[in-house]
């Protein structure tokens, strides 16, 4: 048996923090390695003011989008593993900073999604201030912005108030979702595990959570391919892929 399953075994209220690199084994690149999304974009272009401020910058959000996202991905075992570990009453849930609804494909139930989702399009106003949206509560599922960008319109508008429409993602610059960071916080200080699973724990504040549940009193374990700033302060560091390593402690 692995250590991590071992650790595991007598767990009875796990929470997963995932990121980005929990999807690579699905297609998703992540942000941060070679070849990852910002080696071919520029982030500075995609702060939550410039979008608002340019339809260039829209259009190359939604091209962003179309490419990264593209051939509906499918979950892989690291998804997999933490939806039986909560069918199995195990877990609590999961906090994720992924938008690409992998978890919800996989069974998990409780996924909360601090940086939102994009498997939906909202309107965030005609000229909103202070990276925070004042759109009318128009939203739709995704596959209708992507319907209207076929039919050749590169900047779609809000039926509703002609706002301007963008992902339910959270973009540099944009206010978080307090109720989202108050579920997170409270669900992980309940924690006996909190399993960090693909992320370089670099992107504030989310990357202070896993800690939130270490110094409430979980153990921390910490699944990522290559160091993190937090390796010194887990109780096990694995540095492999998450995919392989949750497939081996939990689902073989
Ligand atoms: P990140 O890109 O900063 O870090 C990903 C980490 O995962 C890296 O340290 C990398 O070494 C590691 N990694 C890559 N593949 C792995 C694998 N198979 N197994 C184990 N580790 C692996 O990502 P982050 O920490 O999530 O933060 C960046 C932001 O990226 C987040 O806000 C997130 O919203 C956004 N993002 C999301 C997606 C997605 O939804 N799939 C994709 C790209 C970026």
């Amino acid at each position: 048996m692995t250590e991590l399953a071992e650790l595991l075994r007598d767990a009875q209220r796990v929470v997963a923090f995932t990121g980005a690199g929990i999807s690579t084994e699905s297609g998703i690149p992540d942000f941060r390695s070679p070849g990852g999304v910002w080696t071919r974009y520029d982030p500075r272009e995609f702060t939550f003011d410039r979008y608002v401020e340019s339809a260039e910058v829209r259009r190359n959000s939604w091209a962003m989008r179309t490419e990264l996202f593209d051939g509906r991905p499918s979950p892989n075992a690291a998804h997999r593993a933490l939806a039986q570990l909560e069918s199995e009453g195990r877990a609590l849930g999961v906090i994720t900073q992924n938008i690409d609804g992998l978890h919800q494909d996989a069974g998990s139930r409780k996924v909360i999604e601090i940086h939102g989702t994009m498997r939906d399009v909202e309107c965030i106003g005609a000229a909103p201030r202070m990276g925070t949206p004042d759109g009318c509560g128009f939203r739709r599922e995704a596959e209708w912005v992507f319907a209207l960008l076929e039919g050749g319109q590169d900047d779609p508008r809000c039926p509703q108030c002609g706002g301007i429409i963008k992902s339910a993602t959270i973009s540099f610059g944009q206010m978080m979702p307090t109720d989202a960071m108050e579920e997170a916080v409270d669900i992980v200080q309940q924690a006996d595990v909190v399993l960090t699973i693909g992320s370089s724990l670099q992107v504030y504040p989310a990357a202070e959570i896993p800690m939130i549940g270490k110094e409430a009193g979980a153990r921390m374990v910490i699944i990522n391919r290559e160091e993190t700033p937090y390796d010194s302060q887990a109780d096990l560091v694995i540095h492999a892929n998450a995919g392989e390593t949750l497939q081996r402690a939990v689902l073989d």
